[in-house]
């Protein structure tokens, strides 16, 4: 099959044009044609070589895929039916997984990282479980761009912070595939979102979604968040952390959570514990989701309630560019590779 593939770790110049041996799916595994992948910030990171990540070479990336079933264990669904795939691989007999946190294995991995390779290749084997079909309203392009970020982000709002109809959401870095996830998921709860971002292009991108209010990122920080929300805000939705994160918590109003799933800016953070206890504050990390709750989503979808962002997509033997692209933050919404 024709692949990106990964022989070395390094830039986007380590992603390379090339041939690789089909997959052959093993026992619960199914095949894919894949007809599109999309990148994560995730991809980025294994390809520079994480040592976080235990990645044999040659690698595939890409753990965000839609695509055709081909063959193997077709999980009840039948060959040519069109699937999107659930990136987490869990064991599904763990105590997490029994309590429906299979996020939270203990062998929990994701595609195109440590669960093996992933979709940008044509084709990619994946576990059966993982299979998800997705309505003919939605195109290939669109359901790739969905999982890792939509799930990630309506895990966050949903069920670990628990955003109530008309509560207000920061939502941080809101050119990014999950802020422009959570833009349209705290709408949907019924929340008022007030989009940040250091461009007005991308200002007015993130208004289109839905957003009610803008703050462009300056050298003010979040002072101006002061007349948008005077009282504070109920959460704080982000994944950049650094030097922002004390402003960050104290944004946020008496009872408000803080909720994050990345440090793009910096993993260590300062937290005043005083704002803490005496706003009865929650600060709360999310990894992905539970495989279910990206499920729930997929009619949502269907109906037009939620959109796929897509900035731009990539044939495969451009896949280099796409990295180029997302490295770059020039992207509002995901960045899509197409066997
Ligand atoms: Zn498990």
């Amino acid at each position: 099959m024709r692949a990106a593939v990964l022989r070395a770790f390094g830039g986007p110049e380590a992603v390379e044009f090339g041939e690789l041996p089909d997959p052959v799916p093993g026992p619960g595994q199914a095949l894919v044609r894949v007809r599109a992948a999309a990148l994560n910030h995730l991809d980025l990171h294994v390809r520079r070589g994480n040592p976080a990540y235990k990645i044999a070479l040659p690698h595939v990336l890409c753990g965000d895929m839609a695509g055709e079933l081909v063959g193997g264990e077709l999980g009840g669904l039948e060959a040519g039916d069109r699937v999107l795939v659930a990136p987490g691989v869990s064991c599904w007999e763990c105590a997490a997984c029994m309590n429906g946190r299979d996020n939270l294995c203990r062998t929990y991995s994701i595609l195109g990282a440590e669960g093996g390779w992933g979709g940008a290749a044509e084709l990619c084997a994946v576990p059966a479980k993982n299979l998800i079909p997705i309505p003919a309203a939605l195109s290939f392009e669109a359901a790739a761009a969905v999982p890792l970020t939509f799930l990630t982000a309506w895990h966050m709002l949903g069920a670990l912070a628990g955003t109530r109809e008309g509560e207000t959401v920061l939502v941080m870095g809101a050119s990014s595939g999950v802020g422009a996830a959570a833009i349209q998921l705290a709408g949907l709860r019924g929340a008022r979102v007030i989009a940040v971002s250091s461009s007005e292009e991308k200002l007015a991108a993130a208004r289109a979604l839905g957003a009610a209010e803008t703050l462009l990122l300056g050298a003010s920080g979040l002072k101006p968040l002061r007349k948008l929300a005077p009282g504070g805000v109920d959460v704080v939705f982000e994944h950049v952390g650094g030097a922002l994160f004390p402003e960050l918590v104290r944004a946020l109003a008496p009872g408000g959570r803080l909720v994050t799933c990345g440090a793009t800016a910096g993993h260590e953070a300062a937290l005043d514990l005083r704002f803490v206890f005496f706003k009865e504050l929650a600060v709360l990390g999310a990894k992905m989701g539970p495989q279910r709750e990206l499920r729930e989503l997929i009619p949502h979808f269907a109906s037009g309630r939620l959109k796929a962002v897509v900035d731009k997509t990539f044939p495969l033997a451009e896949a280099r560019a796409a990295h180029e692209r997302l490295e770059s933050r020039r992207q509002f919404g995901k960045v899509v590779i197409v066997p």
